[in-house]
C-alpha cells in the first residue's frame, strides 16, 4: 500500500499497521528478529528503575501527561532497532530500549507506556501536533528538522549504508549510476540519493524499509538505502540472499524527538540518556539488541545540550 505525501498523518498510521500486519516473511512470528528478541543465550535488557517522584518543571507535555500515560512514537519493522511482533505484540530493539529508560526517569513503566508505530514521513507532524510525547526511531537529528521538533541525544551514531542482492556487484555509492534505488518517505538517505552527483535513474519512495527490502528481493530496485543499524537487521532476516555493502557514506545521529519548544522536556530527556550512558544501561541494551548484529558498540556520544 503506498499513501500519497499529502495524506493525513493518522491515515498514514493506520496505513502503516495495516502493512506491517500484511507482512508476509519478515513478519512472521519466527523470524530471526523476534528469536533475537526473546532469545534465551542473548544476553538480558537491563530492568530500569522508575522514579515515582519525577517531575519536569516548566514542561508544558510533562505537565499534560504527569501521573497518566506517555505516548512513545517509534517504528515496528526494524530489527534489532524498533521491531514489534505481529503475534505477541512483543516491541524490542534499541530504540525502544533507549525509550524505556527514559520513559522510567520520568515515571513511567511499561504498563504505563502507549507506543504508537510511526513511519519516517509523520514524524515532524506527529511530535508538533502533541499525537506523540516522545519519538525514538533511528531519527537523524538535523538542522531541517530542528526548525520543527526538537532533539535531545544523540544516543547513537549510524552511517547511510546499501542493502542489495547478495550476488550484487555494487560496493558503494559510486556504483549507483543508473540503478534504481529505494528508500523510505521522508528520511535522509531517500532526499541524499537523489543528488545528481549520484546519478541514479529512479529514486523509489515507499512508506515502509520492509517494502523496499521486498523491492530489492523481487529485483524492482538494485539498493535499498538508510541506515547501517537498519540494514543489519534485514540482511540478518534474509541471510544468504541480501547483502549490506558495508561502506557507509553520511553520518546519522540519532536523536530523541519531543515539542520544539518544550526545552524543559529535551533537557529531562538528556539528563536520562547521560545517567543510563554512565551507569552501563546503555551498553547493556545495545548488546542485548543492535549487538547481536555482531558489531560491538563503540562508547555513547557525548549528548549536545544546543
Ligand atoms: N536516520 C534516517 C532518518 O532519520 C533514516 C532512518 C529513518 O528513516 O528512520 O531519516
Amino acid at each position: 500500500m503506498k499513501l500519497r505525501k499529502t495524506a493525513a498523518a493518522a491515515a498514514v498510521v493506520l496505513a502503516l499497521t495495516a502493512t506491517a500486519t500484511a507482512c508476509g516473511k519478515s513478519g512472521s512470528p519466527d523470524d530471526k528478529s523476534d528469536k533475537a528478541g526473546d532469545n534465551k543465550s542473548a544476553p538480558p535488557t537491563p530492568t530500569y528503575k522508575v522514579n515515582t517522584a519525577a517531575d519536569v518543571k516548566d514542561s508544558p507535555v510533562f505537565e499534560k501527561i504527569k501521573g497518566k500515560t506517555i505516548t512513545i512514537g517509534t517504528k515496528a519493522d526494524q530489527p534489532g532497532l524498533g521491531y514489534e511482533n505481529p503475534g505477541t505484540k512483543k516491541r524490542t530493539g534499541f530504540d525502544v530500549e533507549i525509550a524505556r529508560m527514559i520513559a522510567a526517569d520520568l515515571g513511567f513503566d511499561e504498563a504505563h507506556i502507549k507506543w504508537q508505530t510511526i513511519p519516517s514521513e509523520a514524524r515532524e507532524t506527529q511530535i508538533a501536533s502533541g499525537g506523540v510525547d516522545l519519538y525514538v526511531g533511528t531519527y537523524t537529528i538535523n538542522d531541517e528538522r530542528k526548525k520543527q521538533v526538537g532533539f535531545g541525544g544523540p544516543y547513537y551514531i549510524a552511517g547511510q549504508d546499501l542493502l542489495v542482492k547478495a550476488d550484487s556487484d555494487i560496493k558503494g555509492p559510486d556504483d549507483l549510476k543508473g540503478k534504481k534505488v529505494c528508500s523510505a518517505s521522508g528520511s535522509t538517505p531517500l532526499k541524499r540519493i537523489k543528488e545528481p552527483k549520484y546519478g541514479v535513474a529512479e529514486a523509489k519512495a515507499q512508506q515502509t524499509y520492509q517494502l523496499c527490502v521486498q523491492e530489492v528481493v523481487n529485483g524492482t530496485a538494485d539498493a535499498l538505502t538508510t541506515d547501517d543499524s537498519i540494514l543489519k537487521g534485514y540482511a540478518a532476516q534474509n541471510k544468504g540472499a541480501l547483502k549490506v555493502v558495508g561502506n557507509p557514506f553520511s553520518k546519522e545521529p540519532y536523536g530523541v524527538g519531543l515539542k520544539k519548544e518544550d526545552k524543559a522536556l529535551r533537557n529531562a530527556v538528556n539528563d536520562a540518556l547521560e545517567a543510563h550512558m554512565k551507569n552501563g544501561d546503555w551498553k547493556k541494551a545495545y548488546d542485548a539488541t543492535l549487538g547481536l548484529s555482531g558489531v560491538a558498540a563503540s562508547n555513547p556520544p557525548a549528548v549536545d545540550r544546543y
